[in-house]
């Protein structure tokens, strides 16, 4: 195996990160996941996310945690309603039996299963990472709160805005049009009654005007949902939004959902309620850089994409997989081959997803998006 007795640091724990180093550990192998989250108990947001046989499940299969995901998983998060911008009910898959082909998992249980199969230590807190230098045949780590680390290889799983990535290359994103602008309403029962009934435990997406708004239920009780909208790149900075400000956030979307039904307005009741802007980009296709034998980089990092195929866990955790098979593979000789041979296939691969989550992207902001779905779900 090229990595033996080699330290390995993977920053970011994410999905990715996470499913990486317990891989690695199955392996004895000398790893620490430096975070920059304060601890572990810091509130994870976001949707809940659907896991793919060949991918997500796969990782988890082989890192030995597939039956503790189904103790997690929750068989009603994946029923599916389709609406217009009206909240009319266009598709309806929750008559249609028990479908677990993608079972669906809340992001704060996947981030505590991984978390909970690491070796107590593993995950280094409070770890934000800022840069990094040559030192002997390895990286010198500088982290915001001044500590420093020395390790042989570096693994960057630091997400969509990558502060790794460009020790490995200089591609930039490409902007794919559509912004979104992403929402947790806590005790959505009480404070979203007909958007809940709506959801019935599981998802919604709702149509309108070339413009999307995606509803998922979570196990806590909440409601993530996020809209889709077609803006200029600079458009979170030129809005002059204060995002941190229900009422601004509220205003902004009485005018960019004015046409919709006014059920949809539910979603900014009740105090406890947070947003973040996310202008939506992917990396080009044919992106390529140098092999290097002590860096290289996994998940949204290496390959950010919009989510309207729900592929992003699920990539990154396969590119987990992937990288720690040729990490730890005896086929290869040097840790420089290894991570060559991860690269070449994780970059095809994702290039070919990037391409379908664009299709994915674009349909379900054009002008007849229920019609691309019944067709999907029709086959
Ligand atoms: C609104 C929305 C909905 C989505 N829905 C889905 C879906 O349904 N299905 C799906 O598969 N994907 C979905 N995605 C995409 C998915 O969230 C990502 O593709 C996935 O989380 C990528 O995993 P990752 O481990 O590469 O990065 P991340 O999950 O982003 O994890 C990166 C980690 O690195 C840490 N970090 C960042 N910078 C630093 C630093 N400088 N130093 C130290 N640590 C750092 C972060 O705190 C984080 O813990 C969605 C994304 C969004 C925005």
């Amino acid at each position: 195996m090229p990595i033996q007795n080699k330290s390995i640091a993977i920053v970011g724990g994410g999905p990715g990160g996470l499913t990486l180093a317990r891989l690695l550990q199955q392996q004895e192998l000398n790893v620490k996941v430096y975070e920059r989250d304060l601890n572990k108990d810091v509130r994870v947001q976001g949707a809940t996310l659907d896991l793919h046989e060949e991918s997500g499940l796969e990782a988890l299969r082989k890192a030995g945690l597939i039956q503790q995901f189904y103790e997690l998983y929750r068989p009603e998060a994946g029923k599916l309603r389709i609406t217009d911008k009206y909240g009319q009910i266009k598709l309806d898959d929750h008559d249609s039996g028990e479908d677990n082909n993608r079972p669906e998992i809340d992001r704060g249980p996947l981030r505590k299963l991984l978390l909970e199969s690491l070796e107590p230590g593993t995950v280094v807190w409070d770890s934000h990472f800022l840069r990094m230098e040559k030192e002997n045949n390895g990286w010198r780590l500088h982290f915001s709160n001044n500590n420093t680390a020395y390790v042989d290889i570096v693994i960057a799983a630091d997400g969509a805005n990558s502060k790794i990535r460009p020790w490995l290359t200089s591609i930039s994103p490409v902007y794919s049009g559509i912004t979104i602008v992403e929402g947790n309403l806590y005790d959505a029962a009480e404070n979203a009654p007909e958007l809940f009934k709506l959801v019935n435990g599981g998802k919604v997406f709702a149509f309108g005007d070339e413009q999307s708004l995606i509803l998922s239920q979570k196990g806590d009780g909440s409601l993530a949902f996020y809209t889709g909208c077609k803006t200029a790149e600079d458009w979170v900075t030129k809005s002059r939004i204060d995002f941190s400000d229900k009422d601004q956030v509220l205003q902004w979307f009485r005018g960019a959902f004015g046409t919709w039904g006014p059920l949809w307005q539910q979603l900014f009741n009740g105090e406890k309620i947070s947003f973040v802007p996310r202008p939506q980009y992917h990396f080009p296709f044919n992106q390529q850089w140098k092999t290097q034998n002590n860096l290289t980089m996994l998940g949204d990092a290496a390959h950010r994409m919009p989510p309207y195929a729900g592929e992003g866990v699920n990539m990154a955790m396969q590119d987990a997989l992937e990288l720690a098979e040729c990490l730890c593979s005896n086929e290869y000789l040097t840790s420089e081959q290894a991570i060559h041979a991860y690269e070449s296939r994780m970059l095809i691969r994702a290039a070919a997803v990037t391409q379908i989550t664009l299709e994915s992207t674009a349909m379900l902001h054009s002008t007849d998006p229920v019609g691309w779905m019944t067709r999907l779900f029709e086959g």
